[in-house]
Protein backbone atom coordinates (compact mmCIF):
# COMPACT_ATOMS: atom_id res chain seq x y z
CA UNK A 1 0.00 0.00 0.00
CA UNK A 2 1.37 3.65 -0.32
CA UNK A 3 2.15 6.20 1.98
CA UNK A 4 1.62 9.21 0.19
CA UNK A 5 -1.75 9.63 1.81
CA UNK A 6 -3.34 9.33 -1.93
CA UNK A 7 -6.03 6.61 -1.72
CA UNK A 8 -7.77 5.87 -5.17
CA UNK A 9 -10.69 3.28 -6.56
CA UNK A 10 -11.86 1.81 -9.08
CA UNK A 11 -15.76 0.87 -8.15
CA UNK A 12 -17.54 -1.30 -11.23
CA UNK A 13 -21.31 -2.29 -11.65
CA UNK A 14 -21.66 -5.94 -12.56
CA UNK A 15 -23.78 -5.49 -15.11
CA UNK A 16 -21.77 -6.93 -17.52
CA UNK A 17 -17.86 -7.79 -18.77
CA UNK A 18 -15.26 -4.98 -18.73
CA UNK A 19 -15.11 -3.68 -22.01
CA UNK A 20 -12.77 -1.47 -23.36
CA UNK A 21 -14.26 1.88 -22.20
CA UNK A 22 -14.72 0.60 -18.38
CA UNK A 23 -10.38 -0.43 -18.77
CA UNK A 24 -9.74 2.97 -19.55
CA UNK A 25 -10.88 4.29 -16.19
CA UNK A 26 -9.20 1.48 -14.29
CA UNK A 27 -5.95 1.87 -16.43
CA UNK A 28 -6.43 5.75 -15.75
CA UNK A 29 -6.98 5.67 -12.19
CA UNK A 30 -4.45 2.84 -11.23
CA UNK A 31 -1.60 4.64 -13.01
CA UNK A 32 -2.34 7.45 -11.40
CA UNK A 33 -2.63 6.36 -8.11
CA UNK A 34 0.73 3.92 -8.40
CA UNK A 35 2.25 7.25 -10.14
CA UNK A 36 1.66 9.19 -6.71
CA UNK A 37 3.02 6.53 -4.41
CA UNK A 38 -0.91 5.93 -3.50
CA UNK A 39 -3.58 2.90 -2.65
CA UNK A 40 -5.80 2.06 -5.36
CA UNK A 41 -9.12 0.09 -3.87
CA UNK A 42 -11.53 -1.89 -6.09
CA UNK A 43 -15.18 -1.78 -4.62
CA UNK A 44 -17.89 -3.92 -6.52
CA UNK A 45 -21.41 -1.49 -6.84
CA UNK A 46 -23.31 -4.34 -7.19
CA UNK A 47 -26.44 -2.62 -5.68
CA UNK A 48 -28.51 -3.15 -8.57
CA UNK A 49 -30.10 -7.15 -8.78
CA UNK A 50 -32.44 -6.07 -11.53
CA UNK A 51 -29.47 -4.63 -13.61
CA UNK A 52 -26.65 -7.34 -12.69
CA UNK A 53 -25.43 -10.20 -15.08
CA UNK A 54 -24.94 -13.43 -12.71
CA UNK A 55 -21.35 -14.34 -12.64
CA UNK A 56 -20.02 -10.70 -14.19
CA UNK A 57 -18.93 -9.49 -10.62
CA UNK A 58 -16.24 -12.54 -10.06
CA UNK A 59 -15.48 -12.01 -13.93
CA UNK A 60 -14.50 -7.80 -13.53
CA UNK A 61 -12.19 -9.26 -10.74
CA UNK A 62 -10.29 -11.85 -12.67
CA UNK A 63 -9.92 -9.56 -15.87
CA UNK A 64 -8.68 -7.22 -13.18
CA UNK A 65 -6.33 -9.44 -12.11
CA UNK A 66 -5.42 -10.84 -15.56
CA UNK A 67 -4.34 -7.41 -16.60
CA UNK A 68 -1.89 -6.75 -14.08
CA UNK A 69 -4.30 -4.20 -12.19
CA UNK A 70 -3.37 -5.33 -8.65
CA UNK A 71 -5.72 -3.59 -5.99
CA UNK A 72 -5.13 -2.96 -2.15
CA UNK A 73 -6.99 -4.60 0.67
CA UNK A 74 -10.28 -6.32 0.97
CA UNK A 75 -12.97 -5.60 -2.34
CA UNK A 76 -15.42 -3.91 -0.45
CA UNK A 77 -19.29 -5.31 -1.91
CA UNK A 78 -22.16 -2.42 -1.73
CA UNK A 79 -24.91 -5.25 -1.48
CA UNK A 80 -23.26 -5.86 2.22
CA UNK A 81 -23.18 -2.30 3.50
CA UNK A 82 -27.09 -1.42 3.48
CA UNK A 83 -26.84 -0.16 7.20
CA UNK A 84 -24.34 2.37 6.41
CA UNK A 85 -26.72 3.80 3.74
CA UNK A 86 -29.87 3.58 5.64
CA UNK A 87 -27.50 5.95 8.45
CA UNK A 88 -26.55 8.11 5.87
CA UNK A 89 -30.04 8.78 5.06
CA UNK A 90 -31.25 9.15 8.39
CA UNK A 91 -28.34 12.12 8.63
CA UNK A 92 -29.64 13.60 5.54
CA UNK A 93 -33.81 13.30 6.69
CA UNK A 94 -32.54 14.76 9.96
CA UNK A 95 -31.38 18.11 7.85
CA UNK A 96 -34.28 17.74 5.47
CA UNK A 97 -32.08 17.31 2.88
CA UNK A 98 -34.13 14.22 1.85
CA UNK A 99 -37.76 13.62 1.23
CA UNK A 100 -40.54 11.17 -0.12
CA UNK A 101 -41.60 11.46 -3.46
CA UNK A 102 -44.67 9.63 -4.75
CA UNK A 103 -44.05 10.46 -8.73
CA UNK A 104 -43.77 7.69 -10.93
CA UNK A 105 -41.86 7.50 -13.95
CA UNK A 106 -44.88 7.74 -15.85
CA UNK A 107 -45.67 11.08 -14.15
CA UNK A 108 -42.48 12.08 -15.13
CA UNK A 109 -41.36 10.89 -18.64
CA UNK A 110 -40.19 13.42 -20.95
CA UNK A 111 -39.07 15.70 -18.65
CA UNK A 112 -35.21 15.79 -18.16
CA UNK A 113 -35.43 17.20 -14.44
CA UNK A 114 -37.01 16.48 -11.92
CA UNK A 115 -39.98 19.52 -11.63
CA UNK A 116 -39.92 19.47 -7.57
CA UNK A 117 -43.82 18.00 -7.30
CA UNK A 118 -43.19 16.56 -3.87
CA UNK A 119 -40.19 19.24 -2.46
CA UNK A 120 -42.85 20.90 -0.30
CA UNK A 121 -44.54 17.66 0.45
CA UNK A 122 -46.33 15.23 -0.51
CA UNK A 123 -49.79 16.25 -2.17
CA UNK A 124 -52.89 14.95 -0.37
CA UNK A 125 -54.02 11.59 0.54
CA UNK A 126 -50.26 10.57 -1.42
CA UNK A 127 -48.00 7.96 -0.07
CA UNK A 128 -44.08 7.95 -0.52
CA UNK A 129 -42.45 5.65 -3.00
CA UNK A 130 -38.87 6.36 -3.45
CA UNK A 131 -36.26 9.40 -1.30
CA UNK A 132 -35.41 12.13 -2.73
CA UNK A 133 -31.89 14.22 -2.35
CA UNK A 134 -32.85 18.09 -2.19
CA UNK A 135 -30.15 19.86 -4.23
CA UNK A 136 -29.47 23.24 -2.79
CA UNK A 137 -28.92 26.61 -4.93
CA UNK A 138 -25.54 27.60 -5.73
CA UNK A 139 -22.57 26.67 -8.05
CA UNK A 140 -20.83 23.51 -7.44
CA UNK A 141 -17.53 24.24 -8.51
CA UNK A 142 -14.43 22.18 -8.16
CA UNK A 143 -11.05 22.01 -10.47
CA UNK A 144 -10.65 18.62 -12.58
CA UNK A 145 -7.40 16.87 -12.98
CA UNK A 146 -8.55 16.47 -16.59
CA UNK A 147 -10.84 18.66 -17.20
CA UNK A 148 -10.00 21.79 -15.43
CA UNK A 149 -11.97 24.51 -13.62
CA UNK A 150 -15.72 23.26 -13.61
CA UNK A 151 -18.88 25.12 -12.61
CA UNK A 152 -22.35 23.09 -12.92
CA UNK A 153 -25.73 24.88 -11.47
CA UNK A 154 -27.52 22.37 -9.32
CA UNK A 155 -30.98 23.07 -9.82
CA UNK A 156 -30.48 22.32 -13.85
CA UNK A 157 -29.79 18.63 -12.50
CA UNK A 158 -32.54 18.49 -10.32
CA UNK A 159 -33.58 16.43 -7.28
CA UNK A 160 -32.54 12.67 -7.78
CA UNK A 161 -33.63 9.83 -5.91
CA UNK A 162 -31.24 8.47 -3.04
CA UNK A 163 -33.92 5.32 -2.03
CA UNK A 164 -35.46 3.95 -5.32
CA UNK A 165 -39.19 2.86 -5.25
CA UNK A 166 -38.16 -0.30 -5.62
CA UNK A 167 -36.31 -0.41 -2.73
CA UNK A 168 -33.16 -0.68 -3.80
CA UNK A 169 -30.35 1.93 -2.56
CA UNK A 170 -29.30 4.42 -5.28
CA UNK A 171 -25.96 4.91 -6.61
CA UNK A 172 -25.33 8.23 -5.89
CA UNK A 173 -25.75 7.73 -1.48
CA UNK A 174 -23.36 4.49 -2.23
CA UNK A 175 -20.95 6.23 -4.26
CA UNK A 176 -20.39 9.04 -1.04
CA UNK A 177 -20.94 6.73 1.82
CA UNK A 178 -18.43 4.39 0.63
CA UNK A 179 -15.93 7.25 -0.77
CA UNK A 180 -15.92 8.49 2.92
CA UNK A 181 -15.92 5.59 5.07
CA UNK A 182 -12.59 4.94 2.50
CA UNK A 183 -10.97 7.43 2.74
CA UNK A 184 -10.75 8.05 -0.66
CA UNK A 185 -8.58 10.90 -1.88
CA UNK A 186 -8.70 11.04 -6.20
CA UNK A 187 -11.99 9.71 -8.06
CA UNK A 188 -10.70 9.04 -11.52
CA UNK A 189 -13.33 7.59 -13.13
CA UNK A 190 -15.29 7.88 -16.70
CA UNK A 191 -17.04 11.70 -18.71
CA UNK A 192 -19.78 10.02 -18.38
CA UNK A 193 -20.41 10.31 -14.50
CA UNK A 194 -19.64 14.16 -14.78
CA UNK A 195 -23.36 15.34 -13.96
CA UNK A 196 -22.66 13.14 -10.79
CA UNK A 197 -20.10 14.93 -9.46
CA UNK A 198 -22.06 17.91 -8.01
CA UNK A 199 -24.76 15.67 -6.87
CA UNK A 200 -22.01 13.62 -4.92
CA UNK A 201 -20.79 16.83 -3.92
CA UNK A 202 -23.53 18.12 -2.16
CA UNK A 203 -24.54 14.94 -0.46
CA UNK A 204 -20.75 14.66 0.45
CA UNK A 205 -21.12 18.01 2.10
CA UNK A 206 -24.27 17.85 4.05
CA UNK A 207 -23.03 14.25 5.38
CA UNK A 208 -19.82 16.23 6.87
CA UNK A 209 -21.76 18.59 8.42
CA UNK A 210 -24.06 16.46 9.65
CA UNK A 211 -21.39 14.20 11.67
CA UNK A 212 -19.81 17.29 12.92
CA UNK A 213 -17.43 18.32 9.96
CA UNK A 214 -14.99 16.38 11.21
CA UNK A 215 -15.32 14.10 7.73
CA UNK A 216 -12.46 14.65 5.22
CA UNK A 217 -12.61 16.93 2.67
CA UNK A 218 -14.09 15.75 -0.50
CA UNK A 219 -12.39 13.86 -3.13
CA UNK A 220 -10.17 15.53 -5.59
CA UNK A 221 -12.22 14.64 -9.59
CA UNK A 222 -10.57 13.89 -12.75
CA UNK A 223 -13.29 12.29 -15.77
CA UNK A 224 -11.15 10.15 -18.42
CA UNK A 225 -12.44 10.88 -21.89
CA UNK A 226 -15.83 8.00 -22.35
CA UNK A 227 -14.74 5.73 -25.43
CA UNK A 228 -17.60 6.08 -28.59
CA UNK A 229 -17.96 3.28 -31.45
CA UNK A 230 -17.69 3.67 -34.98
CA UNK A 231 -21.67 4.92 -34.74
CA UNK A 232 -20.21 7.89 -31.77
CA UNK A 233 -22.35 5.27 -29.16
CA UNK A 234 -20.66 5.38 -26.12
CA UNK A 235 -19.01 2.00 -25.49
CA UNK A 236 -21.30 0.02 -22.83
CA UNK A 237 -23.01 -3.18 -22.03
CA UNK A 238 -25.90 -1.56 -23.53
CA UNK A 239 -24.36 -0.80 -26.90
CA UNK A 240 -23.14 -4.25 -26.53
CA UNK A 241 -19.24 -3.49 -26.23
CA UNK A 242 -16.73 -6.27 -26.73
CA UNK A 243 -15.54 -7.53 -23.55
CA UNK A 244 -11.60 -6.81 -22.98
CA UNK A 245 -9.51 -10.29 -24.46
CA UNK A 246 -6.84 -11.34 -21.58
CA UNK A 247 -5.13 -13.23 -24.05
CA UNK A 248 -3.57 -9.94 -24.86
CA UNK A 249 -3.69 -8.42 -21.89
CA UNK A 250 -0.72 -6.34 -22.66
CA UNK A 251 -1.83 -5.23 -26.16
CA UNK A 252 -4.79 -3.76 -24.55
CA UNK A 253 -3.50 -1.98 -21.56
CA UNK A 254 -0.81 -0.46 -24.80
CA UNK A 255 -4.43 0.83 -26.34
CA UNK A 256 -5.84 2.21 -23.54
CA UNK A 257 -2.26 3.92 -23.15
CA UNK A 258 -2.06 5.59 -26.58
CA UNK A 259 -5.91 6.80 -25.88
CA UNK A 260 -5.05 8.25 -22.75
CA UNK A 261 -2.22 10.28 -24.67
CA UNK A 262 0.71 8.68 -22.79
CA UNK A 263 4.33 8.24 -23.46
CA UNK A 264 3.96 4.78 -25.12
CA UNK A 265 7.50 4.83 -27.09
CA UNK A 266 9.75 4.15 -24.13
CA UNK A 267 11.52 0.90 -25.24
CA UNK A 268 11.00 -0.66 -21.90
CA UNK A 269 6.80 0.14 -21.91
CA UNK A 270 7.00 -1.62 -25.73
CA UNK A 271 9.55 -4.48 -24.71
CA UNK A 272 7.09 -5.49 -21.81
CA UNK A 273 4.52 -4.87 -24.00
CA UNK A 274 5.64 -7.03 -26.96
CA UNK A 275 6.11 -10.27 -24.42
CA UNK A 276 2.70 -9.71 -23.24
CA UNK A 277 3.81 -8.75 -19.37
CA UNK A 278 0.78 -6.60 -18.55
CA UNK A 279 1.47 -6.13 -14.87
CA UNK A 280 5.26 -4.87 -15.77
CA UNK A 281 3.98 -2.68 -19.04
CA UNK A 282 1.87 -0.85 -16.21
CA UNK A 283 4.37 -0.72 -13.70
CA UNK A 284 6.36 0.97 -16.55
CA UNK A 285 3.66 3.11 -17.79
CA UNK A 286 2.78 4.33 -13.78
CA UNK A 287 6.70 5.88 -13.70
CA UNK A 288 5.83 7.65 -17.31
CA UNK A 289 2.85 8.67 -16.35
CA UNK A 290 1.68 12.20 -17.41
CA UNK A 291 -1.78 12.80 -15.80
CA UNK A 292 -1.48 16.75 -17.98
CA UNK A 293 -1.61 14.74 -21.14
CA UNK A 294 -4.69 13.13 -20.52
CA UNK A 295 -7.45 14.22 -23.66
CA UNK A 296 -10.55 15.60 -23.10
CA UNK A 297 -12.43 14.99 -25.95
CA UNK A 298 -14.06 11.41 -26.48
CA UNK A 299 -12.40 9.37 -27.82
CA UNK A 300 -13.14 7.43 -31.13
CA UNK A 301 -12.76 4.02 -31.58
CA UNK A 302 -13.05 2.14 -34.92
CA UNK A 303 -13.43 -0.89 -33.90
CA UNK A 304 -11.29 -3.78 -34.89
CA UNK A 305 -9.23 -6.29 -33.19
CA UNK A 306 -6.20 -5.04 -30.50
CA UNK A 307 -3.93 -7.09 -30.34
N1 LIG B 1 -20.25 1.96 -10.61
C1 LIG B 1 -20.16 3.03 -11.55
C2 LIG B 1 -20.13 2.50 -12.97
O1 LIG B 1 -19.78 1.37 -13.18
C3 LIG B 1 -18.94 3.93 -11.38
C4 LIG B 1 -18.93 4.65 -10.10
C5 LIG B 1 -17.85 5.69 -9.93
O2 LIG B 1 -16.74 5.53 -10.44
O3 LIG B 1 -18.13 6.66 -9.24
O4 LIG B 1 -20.44 3.20 -13.89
Amino acid sequence: MGSSGYIGRFAPSPTGRLHMGSLLAAVASWCDARHCGGTWLVRMEDLDPPREVKGSAQDILDTLVALGLHWDGPVVWQSKRASRYEDALCDLESQSRVYACCCTRRELAGQAVYPGNCREGLPHGKEGRLKRFRMEEGHVEWEDLVLGGMSMNPLALGDFPVLRADGFWAYQLAVVVDDMEQGITHVIRGADLLDSTPRQMQIWTALTAERGGVQRSVPVYGHVPIVQNEWGQKLSKQTLAQPVRIDSAAAQILQALKWLNQDTQDDRLLRCAQENQPAATLARAAELWDRSAIPQAPIQWQGGQLG
